[in-house]
């Protein structure tokens, strides 16, 4: 006999486009920071997912202990309907945490939500992971913690600490065929996750093909870049030029930035809103969305083995390419009528201004070579 959710699933296939989806939001080893990311993201706004004002995304029916307004036994009761497939719309699942082993947490658990309503016995956030995953139309972990394992996962810990696709394995498709969905960050950037999500949401609309997704099931378009690559400060690593301490304005790679080696897309995207970020907060980066983080990144504010080499690299070339340019600074800082009558007509000028001896003869071989490019051209 076909399944409740069976008979739902060919019949939201048959009928979509869909107008509405359940989110249900399940928390592990977590300190809620996602979900305090999520609020932040504003392009679109988790608000407009939920009040379905987004042209041809579905009406998102969030079920967050936080944003529901049911809670206890009636919160549960959600899940309860979607496992036995008895929800007037399919389902998809936002993990944030970790994922603790419950088969070490003794007599007792590590993450309880709800218990059975016959028996009375505790149900663990695991179960319920175990049960609707295979029926939810995506899976999606959200953070550092729901993706790769995270600080909860560090050395030492005692939960054997994990991923969500490390607890479902390869093999896992949801009921739409899609594996896990990692959108990584401690915290993670609100707008990466809705982005994602609305992304995914078209596919399931069939108003769009599945987004490019690497290896590791994170949004390619948004994790495939380095932070350095984008960094505002990365024109002071090319010059040769380092922060002594924090506060300057100088690159941070000796002072312990991994950004030439993470991949993030925090520098150009910001915190919210496109504003914030860590290097343009002064902060360095210790690699907080990669699936290495925390323990090889650690110890924090070191400079990494590797920055050795490329920055003496960079300290050679970008010497002498900044003397260059500053040169042709000098040169581009003076109108023509300036040079041919030889005076600086500023009474803000600080010392001798116009250009001489060497400098001026510089100026005059690069003009040269300039025009003589452009008639080339
Ligand atoms: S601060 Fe970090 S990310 Fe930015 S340029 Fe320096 S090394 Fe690269
Ligand atoms: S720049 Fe580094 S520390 Fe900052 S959010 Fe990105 S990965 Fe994390």
């Amino acid at each position: 006999m076909r399944s409740r959710y069976e008979h739902n699933k060919r019949r939201f296939d048959a009928i979509g486009p869909l107008e509405k989806i359940y989110l249900f939001w399940i928390v592990g080893a977590s300190c809620d920071g996602c979900t305090i990311a999520l609020t932040g993201a504003t392009n679109p706004g988790v608000e407009d997912l939920m009040a379905g004002s987004i042209p041809g995304i579905p009406k998102v029916e969030v079920v967050h202990t936080v944003v529901s307004v049911e809670s206890g036994a009636e919160w549960v009761h959600n899940l309860f309907m979607a496992d036995r497939g008895e929800l007037d719309a399919p389902f998809v699942i936002v993990w944030e945490g970790s994922i603790m082993d419950e088969s070490l947490s003794g007599d007792g658990y590590w993450m309880g939500l709800g218990e059975d309503p016959d028996t009375g016995r505790q149900i663990t956030s695991l179960e319920w992971l175990t049960r609707l995953a295979p029926k939810a139309a995506a899976t999606f972990a959200i953070g550092t913690c729901a993706t790769w394992g995270g600080i909860p996962a560090a050395s030492g810990n005692v939960t054997n600490a994990s991923g969500v696709m490390d607890y479902l394995g390869e093999e896992y498709r949801s009921a739409f065929g899609v594996p896990v969905i990692n959108v990584p960050g401690c915290s993670p950037i609100g707008d990466n996750f809705v982005e994602t999500a609305v992304a995914v949401l078209l596919f399931l609309q069939g108003l769009a093909p599945l987004p490019e997704f690497d290896e590791l099931g994170r949004p390619a378009w948004l994790f495939s870049e380095t932070v350095h690559r984008h960094c505002p400060r990365a024109g002071y690593y090319e010059e040769g030029v380092f922060a002594h301490e924090y506060g300057d304005k100088e690159c941070l790679v000796e002072l312990g930035c991994w950004g030439p080696v993470v991949q993030c897309n925090i520098a150009e995207r910001g915190i919210v809103n496109g504003v914030g970020g860590c290097m343009q907060l002064g902060g360095i980066c210790i690699g907080c969305t990669m699936p290495g983080f925390p323990d090889k990144f650690s110890p924090f504010y070191a400079s990494s083995p590797g920055h050795l080499i490329s920055t003496s690299l960079s300290r050679v070339t970008g010497t002498f390419v900044r003397t260059l340019r500053n040169l042709t600074i000098g040169d581009k800082n003076m109108s023509p009528r300036w040079e041919h009558l030889d005076t600086l007509p500023s009474g803000w000028r600080r010392q001798e201004a116009t250009p001489f001896g060497l400098e001026k003869l510089g100026h005059k071989f690069y003009n040269a070579f300039q025009r003589s490019k452009q008639s080339y051209n």
